[in-house]
């Protein structure tokens, strides 16, 4: 399942962040993700409940963020934000576009609990 490899990478910098800054646990993990990265946001969900069990990111919330869409014209070198199936120029109309963004799937931000809330 692409998913849960994808999941289990990024649960692998997650823990690394986390044993870096000595946290104990990790309270939430937020990634973008790009429309033409492939990635079903719902399927990721699933799959992370899966991949981080047992791992210090186990009663993390993951937040996914989609991406916009952006593409740089090669005819007259504007940048324009765009549709996933519709990779056209927005300032001349020139489907000649290079991908800026959009199929990328990143952790953008970890959010780490140094201390138990309530420590038995
Ligand atoms: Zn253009």
């Amino acid at each position: 399942m692409h998913e849960l490899a994808i999941c289990q990478a990024l649960l692998d910098q997650v823990e690394s962040i986390a044993a870096e800054r000595k946290a104990h646990c990790v309270t939430s993990i937020i990634v973008g993700i790009g429309p033409l990265s492939g990635v079903e946001a719902q399927l990721l969900q699933n799959a992370y409940t899966i991949a981080s069990a047992g791992t210090v990111a186990e009663n993390a919330e993951l937040v996914i963020d989609q991406m916009p869409v952006r593409v740089k014209c090669t005819q007259c070198g504007s940048e324009s934000d765009t549709l996933p199936n519709k990779l056209i120029c927005k300032q001349c109309g020139d489907w000649r576009t290079t991908l800026v963004s959009g199929d990328e799937l990143m952790l953008l931000k970890v959010e780490l609990e140094k201390q138990m809330k309530n420590e038995k």
